[in-house]
């Protein structure tokens, strides 16, 4: 795939760590303009392979799983493109499980942009019970927009066929739209072309990039280095940075606009395809609503959980903050539970918290929130403090709108009914409208 910005990483408390990898490091046969990822290639020496030797994927396949203390170990493949690697990889990968398995059960998911799926590599996945993220941001106007080959040519037709042939095969697969400043305009459009297509996973992520510094600019750099994770809650400024005064790459979606984009879609959702579509962002925020742990790191209250093995071993905090300050170590000598535990990573996860602006703390949807992802918070808040997240009034309207519904479905799974229930509820003059509202 990759098409960032990323999909959420799990954050279940019950899995005892993620550690994601990218074999094949940042190379794609696509050249994806919102793509922070790509540019990723001018960090590394120029001859760099940016393929994970038999070496590191042994080391990493060992170790993950020996650090583990759960009868289950999820495995995520993701890149740049990863079937680039060829199947024969990903046998060797399996391999590698079966052996060191320690008879815990193993799970894989692959994250593509589809263009090289064929009967080959769906009847692998198929057979091997991978779950797939195949990126697909719409129908083939809104797709085509930002997502060319490496030629400018339209990459919709395979991605289309690579649904298909996913479909055919039976592969669990859930379609990863980014969403782009143009594209906030066409949340129903797009959401309905995936119903049509028989889409029953879908996960909306939104492009957020600020504009590099010169710093930056002058080694190649596109997209900004995040900000950097204060270990501490910030103090006010006296200078907050003003929406007008920061800049951001032009696919970046307008503050408000994502929020828009997501109550376009919940609207029709929650009419008609409750417990048929599942649009995994409601299901995070319903997560929220029922008290349960969150399931993405996004919205759980540290980060920290979601580290990330590039192709050369080397272990990063997280794959937005793949940078120098944030290598932890190398899977070929280190014990990625030992990285997660150390002092580092946990100061790294504490910080999402910790850095939350007071706007936040007195926010009434923090529950469902958490201030989002630390890599987006390069605003200030209202009051002036730093630490802002860029999204916060999408989400701010997004939280206010579905609140109804969600203490709505909260006492539907509460009184053991199916979720789809609400829906008959928005077909008369309904429950809702007695439904207390508590957020
Ligand atoms: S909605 Fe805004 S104020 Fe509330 S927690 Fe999220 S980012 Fe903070
Ligand atoms: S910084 Fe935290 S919330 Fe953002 S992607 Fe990384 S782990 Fe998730």
């Amino acid at each position: 795939m990759h098409t960032p910005p990323a999909p959420a990483h799990p954050s279940a408390p019950e899995q005892g760590l993620h550690l994601m990898a990218k074999p094949i490091g940042p190379l794609c046969n696509l050249d994806c303009d919102y793509c922070f990822y790509l540019e990723k290639e001018q960090l590394y020496p120029p001859r760099e392979k940016f393929r994970m030797t038999d070496d590191v994927l042994r080391a990493y396949v060992q170790r993950y799983i020996a650090a583990q203390d759960t009868p289950e170990v999820e495995f995520t493949w993701q890149g740049g493109e990863p079937t680039l690697l060829g199947l024969d990889f990903f046998r060797r990968a399996l391999d590698l499980q079966r052996r060191y398995g320690q008879g815990k059960t193993i799970r894989n998911s692959l994250q593509t942009n589809g263009t090289l799926l064929d009967d080959d590599w769906c009847a692998f996945l198929a057979r091997h019970q991978f779950t797939v993220g195949l990126s697909l941001d719409g129908p083939r106007a809104i797709h085509d927009q930002h997502r060319p080959d490496k030629q400018g040519r339209s990459s919709h037709e395979q991605v289309m066929r690579a649904l298909r042939l996913l479909q055919q095969h039976g592969v669990q697969f859930n379609v990863l739209v980014t969403v782009t400043r143009d594209s906030t305009a066409h949340g129903l459009e797009i959401y309905r072309f995936l119903r049509a297509e028989g889409v029953r996973h879908i996960q909306f992520n939104p492009v957020v990039e600020r504009m590099p510094a010169p710093r930056e600019q002058v080694i190649g750099l596109h997209f900004a280095t995040p900000p950097k994770l204060a270990a501490r809650a910030p103090v006010a400024t006296p200078s907050p940075v003003l929406a007008s005064e920061v800049a951001v790459t032009a696919q970046t979606v307008a503050r408000e606009a994502y929020g828009d984009f997501l109550i376009a879609i919940f609207d029709e959702w929650v009419r008609h395809d409750v417990g048929t579509v599942h649009v995994m962002n409601f299901e995070w925020a319903l997560a929220s609503w029922l008290q349960l742990p969150a399931t993405v790191c996004l919205f759980a209250p540290r980060c920290g959980k979601a580290m990330i093995v590039e192709h050369s071993g080397d272990v990063y905090s997280c794959d937005h903050y793949m940078y120098p300050d944030y290598l932890l170590g190398n899977i070929a000598q280190d014990d990625p539970g030992a990285l997660a535990a150390s002092a580092r990573q946990q100061a790294f996860g504490a910080a999402k918290e910790e850095a939350l602006p007071d706007y936040c703390r007195r926010c009434p949807y923090l529950f469902a929130c958490h201030g989002e992802c630390p890599k987006n918070r390069f605003m200030a808040s209202p009051d002036g403090q730093p630490g802002m997240n860029y999204l916060c009034p999408s989400y701010e309207k997004y939280f206010r709108h579905i609140t109804r519904a969600m203490n709505a479905l909260g006492q539907i799974v509460a009184n053991g009914m199916p979720a789809s229930a609400i829906m008959e509820a928005y077909k008369g003059p309904l429950i809702l409208k007695t439904t207390a509202v508590t957020k």
